[in-house]
């Protein structure tokens, strides 16, 4: 999948590389409307390259979420699991387009759970489509950044905070640092130095 980040927009764009994500997005688009959330549902493994393992991830549109059992190293485990919809792997063709892959997930992981629907564009003859991660609580704007959907507070509002500044530890994006810092309890945005 290429995909583009519209940062301004709040959305990003997938557009198939391929006649199986042709199919997928065309099967997508027969389901959802706009406002409709897809879940997020794990990752996988992609390609390693130059010493870096990037991922693809898995997401459900119109599935009914269930649970199965599983036997593994001699524990059961019980796993969340899909039946019916339509299942997105969501893979990136170039390094660029993996990149933003990452960066969809930490923003699922950590805030948003899945992704939003949005609109649909043709470009090149090929039926792209976009997605929103997540709305923000006070404007309802479209949100794109981990930290935007992890506080479910967009930039443009977070500028507007009236900032209550505490002590206490977050993570660093995308990575299992904490660090120990001074940030806002309303939005999540660290005290500027
Ligand atoms: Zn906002
Ligand atoms: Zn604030």
């Amino acid at each position: 999948m290429k995909i583009q980040l519209d940062k301004i927009g709040g959305l990003y764009t997938f557009i198939p590389t391929s006649d199986h994500e042709i199919k997928v997005l065309s099967d997508l688009r027969k389901i959802l409307k706009a406002g409709d959330r897809v879940a997020y549902a794990g990752r996988e493994t992609d390609d390693v390259i130059d010493g870096r393992t990037y991922m693809a991830l898995h997401f459900y549109a119109g599935a009914i979420k269930t649970t199965k059992t599983i036997i593994y190293q001699k524990a059961t485990v019980t796993w969340p699991d899909y039946v019916g919809g339509v299942q997105l792997i969501l893979r990136g063709s170039e390094v660029e387009d993996k990149n933003l892959v990452c960066r969809i997930r930490d923003a699922c992981y950590f805030g948003s759970a899945g992704i939003i629907f949005h609109s649909t564009m043709e470009i090149d003859n090929v039926t792209a489509l976009r997605f929103t991660l997540m709305h923000c609580k006070h404007c309802g704007g479209n949100m794109t950044e981990t930290l935007e959907c992890e506080w479910g507070v967009c930039d443009v509002c977070a500028n507007k905070c009236e900032h209550k500044f505490t002590r206490g530890f977050m993570h660093s994006e995308g990575i299992e640092i904490i660090n120990d810092v001074i940030y806002c309890e309303t939005c999540g945005r660290v005290r500027p130095k």
